[in-house]
């Protein structure tokens, strides 16, 4: 409130004492008009410049009350006063509120007309039917006597005058509403402004962490607020857990870190209530840096539920009114939106990363699983493939994804597109048998286990997977092929027999031939067997000069790639795999085992299997031959015994009869027995005495030689000497048969050798050829070089058959039957062993019916 001077109050004295002068009057309305017309002014100016109109024109002081909202007080609000001396006074008068439903004011305002008592003069501030206040004029009491303080015409000119005033204090007050009100937009506008800003950061925050930072950065400053937290209830453990603060001091940040919903602070009350606290004096975080003296709890709340709870500071009382709670609560349901995404996101994202991990653990278990798995929709499209089917089937993922499985062959297809339709259909296969092809052509045995799947979009699929059995079905097969083998094998002793199941054993299902190759006893290599080849008088390949290699060495060879080219194409000319392997036995190499092929390349356990196969094929033969030699044994030694039986009986007969018509011819004669027939009769006893002693000597020496006793004596001997000593011996015998003799003889053939072993050698010979001779000349050769002696007895008798030849030289062979010939069959042998015994061998060329000739070679000791 300002007071008014005003140096004019002389005049004011006598301006309501004199006759009214109208042109004054109307200059005051006149300029109280203009005053109070200025639009501009606020109602205190307007109310001032009334007060300087009125004094001290129409009196010495003058105060303006206003009516306060609720209507029962008067508040002064302008005044002036003329007198300096009654300033103090008039101060004293106005300074108080006074009741506007008591005394004159009361009246005034209630009858809107002025009141004057004595000096005063009130008078009601009225517009639009509204009375707004009091104008109080006082005047300096009147003089006795004087006539009424404010004459009408004064009495009028001042209500005119706060007419007037109150005209234009509405005209203010509605022009100050308006100016107010456009504030409070422009503020409402400013705020919504910062709010739009604060959501389209919320909007783009996508942590709960990030919502907290952009609430607690801007939504703190949109707000005003000096400080504030932003907690989140964790469903968990009933607690909220404060996200981020802004404004406290550190200490204050921890103990609001965790907070128990029951507690009774304001921000864990508004979020059990689920209602904004607002403590308009009070500090819900008790612990800011500036300490708070009016704070917001609001609850941030999504469809019914608290997610948390946000709580602003600020540092002046605060009375919120309904704009700001409803502005700060608007900001909440932002934040509490944004949280709802960013924990929806975050679920999302652990979702997402929990999946990408179990993908990831999945796809390293495809990876690395050892079995073949794909994944295959029902027509056999590939939709997965991992590296172990890559290993098993050679295709890469690249070739294969998208297309149709290409390790069916044709003729299985349909087959196999059955058994997919079914799993798909929900049939399981477990470990069931799928032959299948290689990228390189080559047939794979597989077990396939099947799953159906059903894919988020699409038909089901099938899930295979593959093991490679391959090779476990071959080491069956193969343990099968032998265990057969082994029967087949056993199956008979003949040699012959043996051979052909042993070439037949491997065909077809180890090879388009196979031979079978024996070493004989001159060294000489034969195929004996064969199966599967186009003739069989033809030699399988790999050919003689491999199989010898291999009975040589007695290690086996191997061919096992085909040639890339052609590796259909026939053995003949073409490109050809083969096995070669020893017919080993006792530690000795009969013969070999030829496989051969076209179709595909051998590899080791081919190459095992053939040498098992060889193992048990020469096992086979060796008991096969055993049994010939068995056989053979027991027929030569029949044959012996009759024979022996024959040979020594016949000559005992003889004998007996000889010595009985001796003894007879003797009893008969007495002493004229002719003694010519006598001699002739002993001559004939001791040529039969002497062959039963050669015959009984040979059985000696088989015992002898059998058990491995024949002891040489040598001596110096000339050969020449005792082939003669023999042939004079033998030259009654051979002039008897009639069968010349003939000996060309080198000299001095000297040596060291036993003399009666090579007679016997010698004797044998001669009576062979003498026996076998048919009375053709017989020869005896005998040649002699630096360190050998060679003895060769040729006859031109009835020879000896080829087949007979290898075997001529053992114990009892024959080559005669026994009815034509007589003897053991022992004298060739004990020739071998005498002349072997002195380092020497013995053989024998012959050509049947043309003759013989039996060569003796000796080291000369
Ligand atoms: P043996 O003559 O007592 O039968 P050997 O061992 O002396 O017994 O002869 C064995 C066989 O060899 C004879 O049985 C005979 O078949 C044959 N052989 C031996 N020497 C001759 C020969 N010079 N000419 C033809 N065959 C012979």
């Amino acid at each position: 409130m300002t007071m008014v001077a005003t140096s004019r109050l002389g005049e004011a004295r006598h301006f309501g004492a004199h006759a009214p002068e109208i042109e004054e009057r109307l200059a005051l309305l006149a300029e109280a008009s203009r005053v109070l017309a200025d639009a501009s002014l606020e109602p205190p100016a307007v109310m001032e410049r009334l007060c300087g109109l009125v004094v001290p024109l129409l009196g010495t002081a003058c105060a303006l009350r206003l009516l306060s909202e609720d209507g029962l007080w008067l508040r002064t609000v302008a005044s002036a006063s003329s007198a300096p001396e009654s300033r103090a006074r008039f101060q004293a008068l106005i300074s108080q509120r006074m009741r506007a439903d008591e005394g004159l004011a009361a009246e005034v305002l209630d009858t809107g007309e002025a009141q004057g008592v004595e000096a005063v003069l009130v008078l009601p501030l009225r517009a639009r039917g509204h009375a707004m206040g009091t104008l109080t004029v006082w005047r300096d009491a009147p003089e006795p006597g004087d006539s009424e303080p404010f004459d009408p015409g004064e009495h009028l000119l001042l209500q005119e005058l706060a007419d007037r005033a109150a005209m234009a204090l509405d005209v203010a007050r509605a022009y100050a509403a308006e100016r107010q009100a456009r504030q409070a937009a422009e503020v409402a506008a400013g705020r919504l402004a910062r709010l739009q800003h604060v959501t389209a950061e919320l909007s783009e925050a996508l942590t709960a962490t990030r919502v907290a930072e952009v609430v607690l950065e801007q939504g703190l400053a949109v707000a005003d607020a000096t400080g504030g937290g932003l907690w989140l209830v964790d469903p968990d453990t009933a607690r909220v857990t404060l996200l981020r603060c802004a404004g406290c001091t550190p200490d204050a940040e921890e103990r609001l870190r965790r907070v128990p919903l029951t507690e009774e602070a304001p921000a864990a009350r508004c979020l059990r209530e689920l209602r904004p606290v607002w403590l308009e004096r009070g500090d819900a975080l008790e612990g800011m840096r500036k300490p708070a003296l009016s704070s917001a709890c609001l609850p941030l709340v999504v469809d019914g539920r608290a997610l948390g709870a946000l709580v602003f500071a600020f540092s002046m009382p605060h009375g919120f009114d309904e704009d700001e709670r409803a502005f700060l609560q608007l900001v909440a349901h932002h934040a509490a939106q944004a949280l709802s995404r960013a924990r929806l996101l975050e679920g999302e994202q652990r979702a997402r990363a929990a999946l990408r991990e179990a993908h990831q653990t999945l796809e390293a278990i495809i990876q690395a699983s050892p079995a073949a798995i794909m994944l295959l929709d029902p027509d056999g499209t590939v939709r997965l493939w991992n590296p172990a089917a890559e290993r098993m089937l050679g295709w890469t993922a690249e070739e294969v994804m998208g297309k149709v499985l290409p390790a069916v062959p044709p003729e299985h297809w349909d087959a196999f597109r059955h058994s997919l339709e079914r799993a798909t259909r929900g049939t399981v296969l477990d470990g069931a048998p799928l032959a299948g092809r290689r990228r390189d052509g080559s047939a794979v045995q597989m077990a396939v286990w099947t799953g159906r799947v059903h894919p988020a979009n699409g038909p089901p699929q099938c899930l295979s997977m593959m093991v490679d059995i391959t090779e476990r079905q071959r080491g069956e097969a193969a343990q099968r092929f032998l265990a057969e083998a082994g029967g087949v094998l056993a199956g008979s002793l003949e040699e012959e027999e043996t051979l052909e199941r042993v070439a037949h054993l491997a065909v077809p299902a180890y090879a388009e031939t196979c031979g079978v190759f024996l070493e004989d006893e001159s060294g000489a290599v034969r195929c004996v067997a064969t199966a599967g080849a186009s003739e069989a008088s033809e030699v399988p390949p790999p050919g003689l000069l491999v199989v010898t290699r291999v009975i040589q060495s007695g290690r086996p060879e191997t061919r096992s790639g085909l040639s890339d080219a052609d590796p259909t194409s026939a053995c003949a000319g073409g490109t050809f795999a083969y096995l070669c392997v020893p017919l080993q036995v006792r530690g000795h190499t009969l013969g070999a085992l030829t496989f051969v092929t076209s179709k595909r390349a051998y590899d080791a356990q081919d190459l095992s299997l053939a040498q098992e196969l060889a193992r048990r094929a020469a096992l086979a033969l060796d008991n096969a031959s055993l049994y010939r030699d068995a056989r053979q044994a027991i027929r030569l030694r029949e044959e012996f015994l009759s024979i022996a039986s024959h040979e020594l009986k016949t000559p005992i007969s003889a004998l007996v009869l000889q010595v009985q018509s001796l003894m007879a011819g003797l009893a008969r004669s007495g002493a004229q027995f002719d003694p010519e027939r006598l001699r002739r009769g002993l001559e004939r006893v001791d040529r039969q005495v002497k062959r039963q002693t050669l015959l009984v000597n040979d059985l000696l020496d088989v015992s002898r030689l059998s058990a491995g006793k024949l002891e040489l004596v040598l001596v110096p001997l000339e050969l020449g000497a005792l082939v003669r000593e023999v042939a004079e011996r033998f030259e009654p015998e051979f002039a008897r048969s009639g069968t010349p003799l003939e000996l060309s003889l080198a000299p001095e053939v000297r040596g060291q050798w036993d003399r009666l072993r090579l007679d016997q050698v010698l004797t044998n010979l001669m009576s062979n050829a003498l026996k076998y001779g048919r009375g053709n000349p017989v020869r005896v050769e005998l040649e002699v070089t630096e360190g050998r002696a060679r003895l060769r007895v040729k006859d031109g008798g009835i020879g000896i058959a080829r087949e007979h030849l290898p075997r001529l030289f053992h114990r009892f062979e024959r080559a005669v039957s026994e009815r034509n010939y007589g003897g053991f069959g022992l004298g060739l042998w004990i020739a071998r062993q005498i002349v072997e015994a002195m380092g020497g061998f013995i053989e024998v060329d012959s050509v049947l019916g043309e003759g013989s000739t039996f060569r003796v070679d000796l080291p000369r000791g």
